[in-house]
């Protein structure tokens, strides 16, 4: 590996570092501040903005090695409230990477046909394959939040009664857990992105989709009724991420004010997984090369 990409990739693990929650314990969503951009000023933002390009390129090439190992799949989760930034966090960072490896997979209220499975079901199906980043734009996570948040939606599961008790979240969490412990030794890395915006921010991005008619399609009213549940979200956020945050699966919190800054820390989290997969070239046997060197005579003896 090149001396500067080696730079690059301490700098990645370095950044993204302290987002890092591998052990939900003692984590305290109000010890992390929305507008946090460690220490650097909107100053720092076309240097943000290179620095970036430079990992989307490395991303490109951790990719290509990841398709061509065939050995190892990863599953990228993103959760947050409406207007954090997913969408725009997912566009960016994966900008460079080969559509063919890649797939993004949104999640929206479930179907009559997906309320007839386990939640998980819709979502298992979507894993990704061996060698290929599945993205969930949303994910079962929904489950033990939107849902949590707004009762009635668990009544529309169609849980048998005497499995709704109110050990259920604890329940979720336990199933999660294991389930990404499967995938995990599986060999389907999983890493989690709570993007986290304030609820200030968000009211002003509502208000600039509102007043630009090219975002208008971006917004719903039930989107702003939802701002009405914050601090229930906010909790449920907290629960979810203190019983789920893992060494195997752990979750990123990303402060989300700042969208460059968001972008920055999610493409260095996700350097930081594929590094850690030692990825490198399947090497050719000798056979392999035999035929190789075959091929170049013959095409070189065509006209
Ligand atoms: P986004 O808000 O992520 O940009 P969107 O606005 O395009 O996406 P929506 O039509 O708002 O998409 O669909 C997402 C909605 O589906 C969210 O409000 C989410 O809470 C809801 N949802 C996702 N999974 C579930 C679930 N399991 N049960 C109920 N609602 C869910
Ligand atoms: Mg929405």
């Amino acid at each position: 590996m090149k001396k500067d990409t080696i730079a690059l990739i301490k700098r990645a693990q370095a950044f993204a570092k302290p987002y890092c929650v591998s052990n939900g314990k003692k984590f305290r969503l109000k010890k992390i501040d929305p507008g946090d951009t460690a220490g650097l000023t909107s100053e720092a933002k076309p240097r943000a903005k290179e620095a970036l390009q430079m990992g989307i390129s490395l991303l490109a090439e951790l990719q290509d090695m990841l398709y061509a190992q065939d050995r190892w799949g990863l599953l990228l989760i993103f959760q947050a409230m409406d207007a954090a930034g997913k969408d725009g966090a997912i566009k960016h960072v994966m900008s460079g990477v080969n559509p063919q490896g890649c797939e993004v997979n949104s999640f929206k209220a479930p179907s009559t046909n997906e309320l007839d499975h386990d939640y998980l079901w819709r979502t298992h199906l979507r894993i990704p394959e061996r060698g290929r980043i599945g993205i969930f734009n949303r994910s079962y996570y929904e489950d033990v939040l939107v849902v949590r948040v707004h009762p009635e939606l668990l009544e529309k599961q169609k849980l048998p009664s005497r499995l709704m008790t109110k050990r259920i979240w604890e329940e979720r969490f336990e199933d999660i857990q294991s389930f990404e412990r499967y995938l995990s030794r599986n060999g389907v890395m999983v890493r989690k992105f709570f993007l986290h915006v304030s609820e200030k921010e968000q009211k002003q991005r509502f208000l600039d989709r509102l007043n630009d008619p090219e975002k208008h399609w971006k917004f719903s009213a039930a989107d702003a009724r939802e701002r009405g549940f914050w601090k229930d979200y906010m909790n449920a956020y907290e629960d979810m991420i203190q019983h789920t945050a893992t060494e195997d699966a752990p979750w990123y919190v990303v402060p989300a004010d700042n969208k460059w800054f968001t972008r920055v820390v999610v493409a260095a989290a996700i350097i930081d997984a594929m590094v850690s997969m030692d990825l490198s070239y399947p090497e050719v046997g000798k056979e392999k090369l035999a035929e190789l060197a075959e091929a170049k005579k013959i095409l070189l003896a065509q006209k």
